[in-house]
């Protein structure tokens, strides 16, 4: 229990020590676009260096191996060059030495089995050369001293090795048919095994060329090892050997390696510097986009991004910038929505209030004018509900999704029930009514709720802006393979100024006459009616346009696009009825 706290310290100075390190990683996108690019290039380095390496030292080591084969050659055609007269001084001094009987084989089964196989060819320099193995200390001279005559053989072969692997870089072994090293530049004859039986031997041998690769017992090392018989005619007179030592290829491909891999961290550094002002380019106009947002966050609407890239950096601005303008415009919206909201419902309530606080204060002393302001109050109660209904209608119009489209049905149906209500009202306000409903009229997608909540709409503003004795009309046809519904009245008309605002939430032409007709209306004579209607047209793929000319009558014609008729097995029967707008018949 005594050492948990240090523990508890260790961990948390291990996981502040984390935190502190990983905080340019965790905070900036630049230095992780760096540092994984960085380490990207580096593994792929590393990985092409590692192949690089191996090709290279596979390379090299052919290379040497091949060398060491050709040098291996070349020095045994020298040795057995007729006219350096090595063989005739060998053979001299073989047939000196056997008369001296001096020779001594290492392995008496071996020799024999040589004997048998090589012997005839075989024969000459074994002997003659034999004064290297019997007199170690004799390297490197030309002769033992006591003897007269030519040069003795080991002291001149050895001459030729020391020469040879001086030229060759190389160490050169002259060894008799058998394997007996007979001269050797870098050690001494005697201490170095039997070499029968190695590889390159055995297919010099055979008069073939091969190397090996393996530790030399004298160095220690790992050395290429490469031999090549010194012939006359068919007769092999002993054996030249080359080895070189692998350090050699090792360290070469080293140097390469090492070279190319300073040449990739210098790459690598550039790639940084260069990768560093890249993402700073890359991140800067993130930056100012977040500069942006954070701005209209604040409540700087105008905020806009200046970026003009075609990349995906400035699609993001222009996205942004998008949503900037949209949010300004509906925000915009919504603040006008309230205040026009509030400024609708100010004047019932005003009203309501006025007549209420008179009867409160008993300052009406008439009983009738008091009766009459009841009937008042009972009047704006009426429209403020009116409105407030025609309110929650907009906003649920506004907040929800377009319904998916309905079943096709006969517009002609729908608007046949609809007539003797549409006729009692245009009578209550002395006002002719003609529906004239064509049976070719196409059938459409229009959700059957929806389409009477447009066309109450339309016949209750002809009837209200119609005055007395004038006419109403409701048509249905088809016009260029489409469903066409008219609307058309002989009333007030619209001004050509107000044409193109009258489909505007809160938009009225004359706001004395709307609220005073406001009993058979939508939404209270508060401009919302024609708004609602083109929103639902609109939303069942359909097109609403107005022609009036003032003083004469108004027009307003509605299309929709033809459906197929008898109705597939399509879209659902259930439809917005629980959707924003109620029907028209059924408001007050
Ligand atoms: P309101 O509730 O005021 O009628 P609407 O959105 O239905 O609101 O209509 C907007 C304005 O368009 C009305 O204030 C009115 O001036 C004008 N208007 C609509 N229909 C007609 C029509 N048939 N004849 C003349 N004016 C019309």
């Amino acid at each position: 229990m005594s050492d948990e706290p240090p523990r508890q310290g260790i961990g948390v100075g291990v996981r502040s020590l984390w935190a502190w390190l990983s905080r340019p990683w965790r905070r900036s996108l630049r230095a992780r676009l760096v540092a994984s690019f960085g380490l990207v290039f580096f593994l792929a380095l590393v990985l092409l260096l590692a192949r690089m390496g191996q090709v290279i030292y596979t390379a090299q080591l052919e290379e040497a191996e091949h060398n060491l084969e050709i040098e291996a050659f070349l020095a045994a055609n020298a040795l057995e060059d007729p006219l350096s007269g090595y063989a005739v001084e060998f053979e001299r001094h073989e047939l000196e030495e056997n008369d001296e009987g001096e020779w001594e084989r290492d392995d008496p089964e071996d020799e024999a089995d040589e004997e048998a196989e090589w012997g005839p060819r075989a024969q000459g320099l074994e002997g003659l050369l034999r004064g290297g193995r019997g007199n170690p200390g004799t390297r490197g001279t030309m002769g033992n001293g006591d003897r007269p005559g030519p040069a003795r053989p080991d002291g001149r072969l050895q001459y030729v090795a020391e020469s040879f692997a001086q030229d060759l870089d190389a160490r050169v072994t002259i060894l008799d048919a058998r394997g007996h090293p007979l001269a050797d530049s870098h050690y001494p004859p005697h201490q170095i095994p039997n070499q029968f039986h190695q590889t390159e031997i055995q297919a010099a041998l055979r008069g073939t060329e091969q190397h090996d690769v393996r530790r030399d017992p004298l160095s220690g090392e790992w050395t290429i090892f490469a031999a090549a018989p010194i012939q006359q005619g068919s007769r092999i007179l002993g054996l030249v050997q080359l080895s070189q030592p692998l350090d050699r290829v090792v360290s070469h491909t080293q140097q390469l390696v090492s070279s190319l891999l300073f040449t990739g961290l210098a790459a690598l550094l550039l790639m940084t510097v260069l990768g560093l002002w890249m993402s700073r380019q890359l991140v800067e106009p993130v930056r100012r986009l977040e500069q942006a947002a954070l701005a209209m966050a604040a409540g700087d609407l105008e905020q806009r991004v200046q970026i003009d890239a075609e990349d995906e950096l400035g699609a993001l601005a222009r996205a942004f910038n998008y949503m900037a303008a949209r949010l300004q415009d509906t925000l915009e919206r919504q603040r006008l929505f309230v205040a026009n909201a509030s400024h609708e419902l100010r004047t019932p309530l005003t009203n309501i209030k006025l007549r209420s606080e008179a009867l409160v204060n008993e300052s009406v002393p008439d009983p009738a004018m008091a009766q009459r302001y009841l009937a008042e109050i009972d009047r704006e109660a009426d429209r403020l509900t009116r409105l407030a209904n025609t309110l929650l209608d907009l906003s649920r119009l506004e907040s929800t999704d377009p319904p998916p489209p309905s079943k096709p049905v006969h517009p002609v149906q729908i608007l046949r029930a609809m007539v003797p209500g549409m006729t009692a009202r245009a009578q209550a306000k002395g006002v002719a009514f003609q529906a004239t409903l064509a049976e070719d009229t196409p059938p459409v997608q229009v959700w059957p709720e929806q389409l009477e909540a447009i066309v109450v709409n339309l016949v209750d503003n002809a009837i209200k802006y119609t005055p007395e004795g004038g006419q109403v009309a409701l048509s249905t046809g088809e016009a260029d393979g489409r469903c066409r519904i008219q609307i058309a009245d002989t009333g007030v008309g619209i001004p050509p100024e107000d044409l193109p605002h009258i489909f505007d939430r809160f938009y009225r032409v004359d706001k004395a006459r709307s609220r005073q007709e406001a009993g058979s209306g939508w939404g209270s004579g508060a401009g919302l009616g024609l708004y609602i209607a083109k929103t639902l047209v609109e939303q069942n793929g359909g097109h609403i346009r107005v022609e009036s000319t003032p003083g004469q009558g108004t027009t307003f014609t509605v299309e929709f696009p033809a459906a197929e008729w008898p109705p597939g097995p399509g879209p659902s029967s259930t439809g917005p009825q629980a959707g924003p707008v109620r029907r028209g018949g059924s408001r007050r």
